[in-house]
């Protein structure tokens, strides 16, 4: 079927959701309940009632019909269906095809305005993984832990970093997060004190979700590995700094950030993604064989975080990066995360890590844009910031630019509520 590029919804030059993207999401009407939709414009396409009229070949027994357990059923069918799912929903949003365009009662029936209904999380996320793929992060809070001698553990360029998070803590965009308490320790003080988190942080990261998975045992090979990602969100790792400083050895992160990590509601597939491909750059060492594929490759996405005090009408974007200045690779994050036999299975969120790139503009989170605190951020509206205070919100977006249109993400936004 060739790719239609116009559908007879209207979508607004600067969308995220043009007939290009088609990203899945999980959404509840007012009345009724959650079942898997798409987005188009400013619209959700109910596909419960798609597949109830049968137009949706491949997939049969009530697939879509249902809410996140039904999406993970769809997740777990893996790319073949996902493709022809997506063809035959391009095609009936087609500007050519009368199926809907001409069938103002049908119409009525499978579209929502995506501002009357509520977003849920895409699929009930079974374990979640948060990698440490930016060189240029890694580099940075390396170079304050340790000088810029020692900035990167002996390690980071031979595998890809990564600690075993929380999933039942990761919560749908727009969700408020509350500032944790617990204890933290000033290097001058000699005991622990107990209260809420004084220096509570963002990290901008992107996630992808696990479609089908692999047995327990059977590492997935290089090559397969993005046969096993269904799409992709943005997802905002929220981190308190001064917990994580004095728990996070030998270990690794705990308290600091399992209280909440937000992502965004529409899962853009790799298809939409696909023309946005690029290479990925040369790794230097040359990576272990499990490791290594021939023209590996990452997407040019646009990323932004905004941030909005109490004070402020607008958000003011204080980070622009971009996904490709990930050093390590989706495919290479599959591979590395079974080679030891560990079985992914389908909902499994794993996250790239804080996406920063080389400038001061495209630092990612709160500790390195001001250096620990050291140079705080100074906001429009006269107000400083050296982390985020109660009543901030914070806002990721993220979209890859096409000729005349976007494949956007739409965005993970959450506010900053007091410890209670
Ligand atoms: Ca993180």
């Amino acid at each position: 079927m060739a790719q239609p590029v116009r559908s007879f919804i209207e979508v607004p030059r600067d969308s995220h959701f043009p007939i290009q993207n088609l990203p899945f999401g999980v959404f509840q009407p007012r009345h009724g309940s959650p079942r898997i939709g798409v987005a188009i414009g400013n619209l959700v396409l109910d596909l419960s009632i798609l597949e109830e009229l049968g137009y949706l070949d491949v997939v049969t027994e009530g697939i879509v019909a249902g809410g996140a357990r039904r999406q993970r059923i769809f997740m777990a069918l893996g790319r073949p269906a996902w493709t022809r799912t997506r063809e035959l929903i391009q095609h009936l949003l087609a500007a050519e095809t009368a199926t809907l365009r001409d069938n103002t009662q049908l119409r009525d029936r499978v579209f929502y305005q995506q501002s009357e209904v509520t977003m849920l999380l895409p699929a009930r996320i079974g374990d979640y993984t948060d990698f440490y793929s930016s060189y240029h992060h890694a580099h940075n809070v390396g170079t304050m832990l340790r000088g810029p001698e020692n900035a990167l553990m002996p390690n980071w360029k031979w595998l890809p970093v990564a600690y075993h998070g929380r999933a039942s803590s990761v919560v749908i965009s727009g969700t408020d997060v509350k500032r944790p308490r617990g204890q933290t320790k000033t290097s001058e003080g000699s005991a622990p004190v107990f209260g809420p988190s004084r220096s509570l942080d963002f990290e901008l990261e992107a996630a992808f979700f696990i479609g089908p998975g692999n047995e327990l045992g059977r590492p997935v090979p290089i090559e397969r590995a993005e046969d096993h990602i269904f799409g992709m969100v943005l997802m905002n790792d929220w981190s308190a700094r001064d917990i994580q400083t004095w728990e996070y050895q030998p270990l690794g992160p705990f308290l600091a950030k399992n209280f909440c990590t937000s992502i965004s509601p529409w899962v853009v597939t790799l298809e939409a993604l696909e023309p946005f491909r690029k290479p990925l750059e040369r790794q230097d060492p040359l990576p272990l064989s499990y490791l290594d594929r021939a023209n590996d490759s990452t997407f040019d996405i646009h990323l932004e975080a905004g941030l909005r005090t109490d004070a402020m009408r607008e958000p003011h974007v204080v980070t622009r990066t971009n996904f490709q200045n990930l050093y390590w690779s989706l495919a290479q994050q599959v591979a590395h995360h079974t080679i030891g036999g560990c079985n992914l299975q389908t909902g499994d969120l794993l996250a790239s890590g804080t996406i920063s790139g080389p400038t001061e503009e495209s630092r990612g989170c709160m500790l390195e844009l001001t250096w620990r605190g050291a140079n705080p951020l100074k906001l429009p509206s006269d107000e400083t910031r050296k982390w985020l205070e109660d009543g901030d919100t914070l806002t990721i977006t993220g979209w890859c630019e096409g000729d005349n249109y976007r494949v956007g993400f739409g965005e993970v936004t959450g506010r900053v509520t007091a410890a209670t």
